[in-house]
């Protein structure tokens, strides 16, 4: 993801360690198990990218918009 190399013999706590990454995030519809979806990434990397890739690279035109908030369950009812 940055091009510097990764030392596969660094474990997983380590800053430079690898991990997989979804080019398009799981929980944004990617597939985890298609290898044109994965990538080798430093794991500081993989989470200084969080979850946002998607929403960079195909939604740059609008801004995301939050959810409007959900309107309050009526608890009763004037009779
Ligand atoms: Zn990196």
């Amino acid at each position: 993801m940055c091009g510097q190399p990764i030392d596969p013999t660094l474990r997983t706590p380590h800053p430079g360690s690898m991990e997989i990454d979804e080019i398009i995030p799981v929980s944004k519809g990617g597939d985890p198990f298609d290898l044109a979806n994965c990538q080798l990434t430093h794991r500081r990397c993989n989470q200084r990218k969080g979850n946002h890739a998607y929403t960079r690279l195909h939604d740059t035109a609008k801004p995301a918009t939050p959810k409007p908030a959900p309107k309050p369950i009526p608890l009763s009812r004037a009779w």
